[in-house]
């Protein structure tokens, strides 16, 4: 490839999109990634015991996921997630019962209040509290529709604001405390409301479809990552892997990216590294940076854990179930993504600070009793096999009070950032990396147009 207009350095979900907002505007880019597989935090590893492809936890996707779809489609990988027709939701409850929320086809957020009424989950009083928390969310659709932030909400946790308008206990414990943990990967008691209220303002949006979950059909990498890959490559781009990369700065620019001993002359880079490597990805003059490094540095990680559980039979008849209440709260069986014939379940333990260090044997026991205790099928199932995924920083920590995130342009020449961690305004999810990684691609177009 003649040199690259443009270097990348990730190849996260961020950086690639990144590339592929350059890639088809016809600019010649140049993806840098560290490890052997693209994706970043979202991505797989083959399992030595099965010889099959384990996501490193299960992503979900939500109808409001806006950029995350364009970027599916510019990609040609629209078949690589599939979605509900509308907001459907199975759980089981601590005593075992199952019932599931289901939202109508009306205008929402009309939708989600008619599937709440009609929740029997809830007893009629919890189901008429939800109308309490209606204004709040209009209130923050609004503010964001203005580009600003709910003034109410800041430094508020996410607990303070629920009950502030009346939604605790049961309806708490059912409803908001499943839909925080899986959105802000925080419990309820640490993470901020705004960034909550924010996500609730885009899924309770104009069009109900917005609310619907979509699950990756194929292994995460697979499903995600390597469409752009052939996408940046077939616009005359390349994508390389085992590629750890340095950006050098002097005199308050961008000047080279280093790779094992290569140089690369560089005039525009995008670093879409997460917030914990951004500090050794820079070395040369970094003065100009220093603040945006001592916020990634002092910004704090959130963990989440996975126990894949793999049985002789099929135990799940959903695609998913959430098991509030529980220290695993969700089980996904890949069964329905991967068209499997046995039973493997991921079960999800967010915000898992708690567990994060307990034994594997200990996690796996945990999530079997768990698991039978919620699906009476799984007690006379035999377990063939199990894995336990530990991601320590699966997320950057969005609490009250961490530092302030960073914007896309920095303040030296030439240098731009990309990542779920920049201010999106969205807690850490593809999406926020997504967007984050179109907004660098459009600064750096005028970048390489100037
Ligand atoms: C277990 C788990 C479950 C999750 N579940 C969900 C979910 O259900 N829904 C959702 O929306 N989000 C979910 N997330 C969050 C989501 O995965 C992330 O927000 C998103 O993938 C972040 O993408 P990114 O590109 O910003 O960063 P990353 O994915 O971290 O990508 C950055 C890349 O940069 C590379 N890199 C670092 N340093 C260098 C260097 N010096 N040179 C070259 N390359 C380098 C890294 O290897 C990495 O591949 C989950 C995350 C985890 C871990």
């Amino acid at each position: 490839m003649p040199a690259p207009d443009v270097i990348v350095v990730g190849g996260g979900l961020a950086g690639l999109s990144a590339a592929v907002g350059l890639a088809r505007r016809d600019i010649r880019v140049l993806v840098l990634e560290a490890r052997g597989r693209l994706g970043g935090r979202a991505s797989a590893f083959r399992d030595p015991t099965t010889g099959e492809l384990v996501d490193n936890g299960q992503h979900v996707l939500l109808g409001c996921y806006h950029a995350t779809f364009r970027y599916l489609r510019t990609i040609g990988a629209d078949t690589a997630v599939r979605m509900q027709a509308s907001l459907e939701v199975p759980t089981i409850d601590r005593e075992g019962r199952l019932t599931t929320l289901c939202c109508p086809a009306l205008p929402s957020p009309l939708h989600l209040l008619a599937g709440v009424m009609r929740w029997a989950a809830l007893s009629a009083t919890d189901r008429l509290r939800v109308l309490r928390v209606a204004p709040a969310i209009w209130y923050a659709r609004r503010a964001m529709a203005r580009g600003s932030k709910d003034p109410l909400t800041q430094g508020e946790t996410v607990e303070a604001w629920l009950s502030r308008h009346g939604q605790g206990g049961r309806l708490g414990e059912m409803l908001w405390e499943p839909l925080a943990l899986a959105a802000l990967n925080q419990p309820i008691g640490h993470a901020a409301a705004e960034p909550f209220v924010r996500v609730l303002g885009a899924v309770f949006g104009t069009d109900p479809r917005d609310a619907a979950i979509a699950l990756p059909t194929r292994p995460l990498d697979e499903a995600l990552a390597e469409p752009a890959r052939r996408f940046v490559e077939s616009r005359g781009g390349e994508v390389r892997t085992n590629a750890l990369a340095r950006i050098h700065l002097a005199d308050g620019r961008v000047t080279e990216v280093v790779i094992r001993g290569e140089t690369l002359p560089a005039r525009v880079v995008i670093a879409a590294v997460p917030w914990h490597d951004l500090g050794g990805v820079f070395e040369g003059d970094t003065d100009l940076i220093g603040d945006v490094l001592a916020c990634a540095r002092t910004t704090s990680p959130s963990p989440i854990v996975t126990v894949n559980l793999w049985f002789d039979r099929a135990v799940l008849d959903v695609p998913f179930v959430g098991l509030p209440g529980r220290v695993m709260q969700w089980v996904f069986d890949k069964r329905w993504a991967f068209g499997r014939a046995a039973s493997h379940l991921s079960l999800v333990s967010s915000g898992a600070e708690a567990v994060l260090r307990r034994s594997n044997d200990d996690l796996i026991a945990l999530a079997l009793d768990e698991v039978r205790e919620a699906l009476p099928v799984a007690r006379q199932a035999r377990l063939d096999h199990a894995l336990v995924v530990r991601e320590p920083r699966a997320t950057f920590s969005i609490a009250p009070g961490q530092p302030a995130r960073p914007s896309t342009a920095t303040r030296v020449g030439g240098l731009l950032l990309a990542g779920d961690w920049v201010d999106t305004g969205l807690p850490a999810t593809i999406e926020s990396a997504v967007l984050s990684g179109e907004w660098a691609a459009d600064a750096a177009l005028r970048g390489v147009r100037s």
